[in-house]
């Protein structure tokens, strides 16, 4: 945690003072004209891997050697759950941006602080980490053709979980990409590996939140189109969630070993041995492995299976 202190410390020296900002938010100005991206890190406070290059990103444009044509927001999400190693303290910070209720947790008022940020931006990139260890650096947002021609332009990850347009991830919640997309905008997820630091993640970040800048110049300020950004990158192999494991019985456990888009058969027992057996209803590729702590509650799923999409233009 010496580490996290130490960049969270340096991010905050480092932040503008020109402008009032909420706290651990920076901006680089670039003119009132200029379109407005926003890169985000740490929504959830223990996903702290993009913190590194957040951090480099920002000596970068303050020393001048990146100099963009848009401004840029740099967001961290969570500072006070990260410091605690916590996803949230109080309120799952990347699912109250409805602001339909009083803000009576502290990720909700912290939802209040970055909403006018959000209702500047043109382009959002958002870094997140899973819970639980993955194969792959995958994105994550409901199909529009756009949105996967960004996704696909970034070059960021190898796979996507994609859904069809206009279905939540979360009945009567937002995240923040889709606050963002509400408005008409770019939003986008990536998540680039399992929680923590990890020097190849650390790239990985870096190299996806200079390349949403280089195609948010573009589109926006060269008014250039995805076409030949797309044609020149890797395709990306696009999943769905084909089956939710909800109704299992008291005591169940999966087996360990578990991990995001590991590939699963049809019939393969997931439970771990002396628990109520689990068996995977058809062949697919696990995501979001639930293993309860001790004392604690069964989550109210415990995995899901994703298998591959065709053409996610078909959604
Ligand atoms: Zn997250």
């Amino acid at each position: 945690m010496q580490k996290l202190g130490l960049l969270l410390r340096e991010f905050r020296d480092r932040l503008s003072t020109d402008v009032p900002l909420p706290p651990d938010c920076d901006l680089f100005f670039c003119s009132e004209e200029a379109p407005t991206v926003c890169l985000g890190s740490m929504i959830h406070g223990n996903e702290f891997g993009s913190l590194p290059a957040l951090v480099e990103l920002q000596r970068q444009l303050r020393e001048g050697r990146i100099q963009p044509q848009v401004n840029i927001f740099l967001l961290l999400g969570n500072g006070a759950a990260a410091l605690q190693n916590q996803r949230f303290l109080e309120e799952d910070l990347n699912r109250v941006f409805t602001f339909d209720r009083t803000a009576a947790s502290l990720e909700r008022r912290r939802a209040e602080e970055l909403r006018p940020i959000l209702d500047q931006v043109d382009t959002f990139l958002d870094i997140h980490q899973t819970q639980t260890p993955t194969e792959s650096a995958f994105y994550t947002f409901p199909w529009t053709n756009e949105l996967g021609e960004w996704a696909r332009a970034l070059g960021a990850a190898p796979l996507g979980l994609t859904r069809a347009s206009g279905a939540s991830f979360s009945p009567g919640t937002c995240c923040l990409d889709e606050y963002v997309r509400a408005r008409g905008k770019v939003g986008l997820t990536v998540e680039i590996g399992f929680r923590g630091f990890d020097e190849l993640q650390e790239e990985r970040a870096f190299r996806a939140m200079c390349r949403f800048i280089e195609l948010s110049e573009a589109l926006l300020v060269r008014g250039e189109s995805l076409d030949s950004y797309v044609q020149a990158a890797a395709s990306i192999g696009w999943y769905q969630t084909s089956y939710i494991e909800t109704q299992f019985a008291a005591g169940s456990e999966l087996r360990p070993g578990l991990t995001n888009w590991l590939e699963v058969k049809k019939g393969e027992v997931l439970s771990r041995p002396g628990s109520p057996v689990l068996k995977a209803p058809e062949s697919g590729r696990i995501l979001f492995p639930k293993y309860a702590q001790p004392g604690q509650p069964l989550p109210p799923e415990l995995y899901r299976l994703a298998t591959p999409i065709a053409d996610p233009e078909q959604l």
